[in-house]
């Protein structure tokens, strides 16, 4: 977000609490570039951070008394008491950051309380993370408030904790970890095992290249429960194997695997997981030599593997992808949980446009509602901005 959106953030705080924040941080969302369902086979991501953030002006407090207001929300500001912070309390979108501080606290840290009022411009569910960039940008500005020198992968992890555990989504650590650790003109290698961290060079603009966003604007009810089953099916095939997860089969043991294993549907979400992990590893060999161009029909052999092993797309991402790789993509592959959300395109910048157009037409054509298009230029992880 510009300073002028950081002025107004703080303004807003003032108006509403009466008084300057303390301070105002901000936290992106993210797109994953490749690597997907491989996070809870402790394998490898690999995402971005969006130049689109929350933003937080906060204050701290020191009565027990957190004051929540999103100035994206209609409704006041949501009063809580620190102490009594559980689990399950139905405080909506507050259950973010409230999350944040119940984990803080509940690690032996003393958060003594806060006022936060917060704007964002990471759209809502689809699929970029909005809800890490609320945890983290939190996380952030209690971490510097309280003083309490925890690391960004640190912060991350808590975030996460917050989601798992407070708010009770199952969510792996890549998004926070994207939203806490991202450096501008650089996608993150993580690796979901030891949570160790590399940033890779990928400077879009340099190259004379884009990747756009196309928030496909549909989340399908097929999706409910898709996760827990892939995460089963994944389980199972690693159990089969004798590892304690897919990161352990190496991808020249794929066949050997596969041989291996009677269960067909198992045996789709194994090759999908395996041969994921090698695309990040493929991905990086080819960043790191500056072939940028290169990557593109790896994400889209990436795409092929999510439609046809792993199952979680949908029509509209599938065009999507088959549209923009016709209309000149270097290539193209949905991205994150997948039945709806948004699909990364790789494309020369002088096609953007019309890739985009292709795109839209071929949505109209199908009568689907129009996508939202925007180029993903890797910024800068959170970050304190006034
Ligand atoms: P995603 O993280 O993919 O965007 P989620 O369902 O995980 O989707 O998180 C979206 C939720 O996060 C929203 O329903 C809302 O509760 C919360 N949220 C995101 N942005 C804001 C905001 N600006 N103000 C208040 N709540 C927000
Ligand atoms: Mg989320």
């Amino acid at each position: 977000m510009s300073e002028s959106g950081a002025a107004a953030v703080a303004a807003g705080f003032e108006e509403l609490y009466g008084a300057a924040p303390h301070g105002v941080w901000a936290a992106p969302g993210r797109v994953n570039l490749i690597g997907e369902y491989t996070d809870f086979n402790e394998g490898f991501v690999m995402p971005l951070a969006l130049p689109h953030t929350a933003v937080a002006a906060v204050s701290r407090r020191d009565d027990g008394v957190l004051r929540l207001h999103s100035a994206d929300i209609d409704g006041p500001v949501v009063e809580l008491r620190v102490d009594e912070l559980q689990p399950g309390t139905d405080t909506g979108w507050a259950a973010y950051p409230a999350g944040v501080v119940w984990v803080l606290r509940g690690a032996g840290h003393a958060v003594t309380g806060a006022d936060i009022h917060l704007a964002s411009t990471v759209p809502t569910g689809a699929g970029l993370s909005s809800s890490a960039a609320l945890e983290v940008v939190t996380a952030l500005a209690l971490n510097d408030l309280f003083e309490l020198g925890l690391t960004r992968p640190e912060l991350a992890k808590l975030a996460q904790r917050a989601e798992n555990d407070f708010v009770g989504v199952p969510c792996g650590v890549m998004d926070q970890t994207a939203s806490a650790c991202c450096t501008e003109g650089n996608a993150l290698h993580l690796d979901c095992r030891d949570l160790s961290i590399r940033q890779v060079p990928f400077d879009l603009s340099a190259h004379g290249l884009q990747l756009l966003v196309v928030d496909s604007r549909v989340k399908h009810a097929l999706g409910d429960g898709a996760y827990a089953e892939r995460r089963e099916g994944c389980e199972t095939g690693a159990r089969a194997l004798g590892v304690s997860h897919l990161r352990d089969i190496a991808y020249e043991e794929l066949p050997a695997a596969l041989a291996k294993l009677d269960d067909e549907r198992v045996r789709r979400y194994v090759r999908h997981v395996v041969s994921d992990d090698h695309r990040v590893d493929q991905v990086i060999a080819l960043l790191d030599a500056g072939d940028v161009r290169a990557i593109g029909p790896v994400l889209t052999e990436g795409h092929a593997s999510l439609r046809d092993d792993l199952r979680i797309s949908c029509p509209e991402l599938d065009l999507v992808v088959s549209t923009a790789n016709a209309a000149g993509a270097l290539g193209a592959r949905m991205t994150g949980g997948g039945f709806g959300g948004s699909a990364v395109v790789l494309v020369e910048e002088s096609d953007a446009e019309t890739v985009t157009k292709s795109v839209m037409e071929a949505f109209a054509a199908a009568g689907y509602t129009a996508p939202r298009v925007f180029p993903a230029v890797p910024s800068a992880g959170a970050r304190r901005i006034a």
